[in-house]
């Protein structure tokens, strides 16, 4: 087993997650752009039981996600870093794969490149998606 520890910018909030995540995404959404001030999210998903915070309670927004089910995004309330985002249709975290201390994952697939601006950057030899691969969500 090997855990991953993660924490905001200012240390309020802690957590962590067992062994590998399920995934790992560049996600171009016009959602993540505006979390991010960039191109894209770096996710990494972890089912929901698997995710547990430690120190601290983040503060959280909550919007409609497309498939009608609410996306809850965790937050710092104190110095504002993204912590993750639970997606209720899938029952995971989309974990900011810059929040662990140590980020030794890389992304699998780039998903929602439709809504990726012009000058976006996107990994090589990874798969692209407009939205998500097919058979997954929405
Ligand atoms: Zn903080
Ligand atoms: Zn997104």
């Amino acid at each position: 087993m090997e855990r991953h520890i993660g924490s905001c910018r200012c240390g309020d909030i802690e957590f962590y997650f067992d062994n590998d995540p399920i995934n790992s995404i560049f996600c171009y959404c016009k959602e993540c752009q505006a979390l991010t001030g960039s191109d894209k999210w770096f996710g990494l998903w972890v089912s929901k039981d698997n995710l547990k915070f430690t120190k601290g309670t983040p503060s959280s927004y909550t919007r409609s996600g497309d498939s009608g089910k609410e996306v809850n995004y965790h937050f710092c309330g104190t110095c504002s870093t993204a912590l993750c985002a639970e997606v209720t249709a899938g029952v995971f975290y989309s974990v900011s794969a810059t929040s662990l201390r140590s980020n030794k994952f890389a992304p699998k697939m780039s998903i929602y490149v439709s809504s990726a601006p012009s000058w976006a950057v996107f990994p090589n030899d990874v798969p692209k998606f407009d939205i998500l691969p097919p058979g997954m969500g929405s």
